[in-house]
């Protein structure tokens, strides 16, 4: 009986995190997805604690120890989620998808551990215990090897995101990369293939060697031994392969980190046959794969160049520091008059944006504007700020309207007839060395071409460069005047002086 209710949840579970995730694609709905979701994946948390029975083993032992693990996990998550600043959101989900990653590599450690290997080494022998499959074992080292490349490529995504990491590009570091990848798959189908696959009726059977030979059907320690190099191995390519990732490079690795993580945790709901686990983590899988797509697709980068890394790094080319002559500033009463004066003003948001928490002086100024008939529009350039949506979120929390939000093809089109450019605080995604300089780190890019309209107005607080560590030649060319400032404090004074334009 116990068993049936425990499947409905499964089912009712997988229900919100489907309906979660449709919601999450659209703003206004998005809390309510993230809170139905939530809801359905207490609700499999707490039926497996209850109602899993397994057929030899009975109930969940260790309830205990469930509640402390969930009470620390839940209080740590909410602390953070609560402190946690805006600009530091992406390094926070990055984390909490290594988190993901790290589940799942301990959960395969564990499987591993029980199903395979119960005891090593008493003093007289080996005993062990084998209960495994062909297809266990794959899924065991298959999640291993996922959530352990999703773990450790988090964290260091995590690091580089916050400043503490730098790339780190050396000679031969391709080579390397494919390398470890090619010993780590090589490894992989050898550990799989080898690994005895014992049926289930031997579950129970204790084999003890006492005179170090291991029959054909035990597990050798070279087996368990190879279990640890493989996950050993693994974690160093997550490393290995995020470390020399730069410029532009990171929202894609940030996404496939994700849905990583999502295949990984699926791997564990194939393990334990829970239907719940399976589909949260398909969706998280599924849904990062698409993301990633998109992002290769808006870098224009191919997803193999990514993955085999040193793709991007450093900035080595000639916009890197090169002196760009000089540059012409402008002044905040001399932009509120642009802008009040023009018929088409379009906004676009970036990093610094989000920084300075400008987003809500920022919406004033659009209904400011809008008030004197000048048209507003916002162009969102797919990586602008520090995660995927990163600028969506941030102006969906000032309530500016969704349908204000132009993509960046489209918002490349309407560029064509705008009149002034509002820069607040982007700088990567709108610099034309993506076009016009092979060496630039970022070349190959699409970026908001700006230069399309008549003026172009940047604010920032310098001339320092942004994410990618290049020179931005935009701030430099005839059309643009800068307006240096922290965005919001910039904002306020325009709405100000343009409130008496
Ligand atoms: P950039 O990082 O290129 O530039 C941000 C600019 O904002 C800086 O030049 C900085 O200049 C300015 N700035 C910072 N603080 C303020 C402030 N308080 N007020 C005004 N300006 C400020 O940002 P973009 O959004 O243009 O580009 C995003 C970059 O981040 C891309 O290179 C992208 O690849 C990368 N990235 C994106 C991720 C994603 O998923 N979206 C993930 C990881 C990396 P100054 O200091 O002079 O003020």
């Amino acid at each position: 009986m116990s068993a049936h209710i425990l499947t409905i949840g499964y089912l009712l579970a997988s229900v919100t995190f489907i309906t979660g995730l449709k919601m999450l694609s659209h703003p206004e709905t998005a809390r309510r997805g993230n809170a139905i979701a939530a809801a359905g994946m207490a609700l499999a948390i707490f039926a497996t604690i209850f109602l899993y029975r397994d057929e030899l083993t009975g109930p969940l032992a260790h309830k205990g120890l469930i509640f402390a693990a969930l009470a620390i996990g839940t209080l740590t998550g909410i602390l953070a989620a609560k402190k946690v600043k805006m600009t530091a959101m992406p390094e926070m989900v990055s984390l909490f998808n290594g988190m993901g990653g790290a589940c799942a590599m301990l959960i395969s450690i564990i499987e591993f551990n029980s199903h395979i290997y119960l005891a090593f080494d008493l003093g007289t022998g080996y005993v062990f215990t084998q209960h495994v499959s062909q297809g266990e074992i794959a899924i065991i080292t298959i999640g291993l090897i996922i959530g352990s490349v999703s773990f450790a490529g988090s964290i260091v995504a995590w690091g580089k995101l916050n400043g503490r990491f730098r790339d780190k590009v050396f000679k031969g570091q391709r080579i390397l990369n494919m390398l470890l990848l090619a010993i780590l798959l090589i490894a992989t189908g050898v550990f799989i293939y080898f690994t005895p696959a014992l049926s289930k009726d031997y579950f129970g059977t204790i084999m003890t060697f006492t005179d170090g030979s291991f029959g054909d059907s035990g597990v050798v320690p070279g087996q368990v031994y190879m279990f640890y190099a493989i996950l050993a191995l693994a974690l160093l390519y997550g490393v290995m392969f995020v470390l020399p990732i730069g410029g532009a490079d990171m929202p894609v690795v940030i996404s496939l980190l994700n849905s990583f993580t999502g295949v990984a945790a699926a791997c564990g709901g194939f393990m334990y046959n829970n239907k719940a686990m399976l589909t949260g983590g398909i969706l998280v899988g599924a849904a990062g794969t698409l993301l990633t797509i998109l992002m290769c697709k808006a870098m224009n980068r191919s997803l193999l160049n990514v993955l085999l890394g040193a793709f991007g790094g450093g900035a080595t080319g000639a916009a890197a520091g090169r002196e760009q002559g000089n540059y012409k500033e402008i002044s905040v009463a001399d932009a509120a008059m642009v802008m009040s004066y023009a018929g088409k003003v379009m906004i676009v948001p970036g990093y610094g944006l989000a920084v300075a928490q400008a987003q809500h002086i920022c919406h004033e100024l659009e209904k400011l504007l809008n008030d004197k008939g000048v048209a507003v529009d916002y162009a969102i350039h797919p990586v602008a700020g520090r995660m995927p949506g990163h600028m969506n979120v941030l102006l969906a929390e000032a309530d500016v309207a969704y349908d204000k939000l132009a993509e960046m093809e489209a918002a490349n089109d309407m560029l064509k007839t705008t009149d002034v450019v509002l820069i607040l605080g982007a700088n990567d995604v709108v610099n034309p060395a993506a076009k016009s300089d092979p060496a630039s780190p970022i070349y190959g890019m699409p970026i908001l071409e700006v230069e399309l309209a008549k003026t172009v107005i940047v604010n920032k607080r310098s001339m320092k460069p942004g994410y990618a560590g290049i020179e931005n030649e935009l701030f430099f060319r005839p059309k643009t005047s800068m307006l240096f400032g922290d965005a919001k404090k910039v904002l306020q004074e325009l709405v100000a002086a343009i409130k008496e334009c």
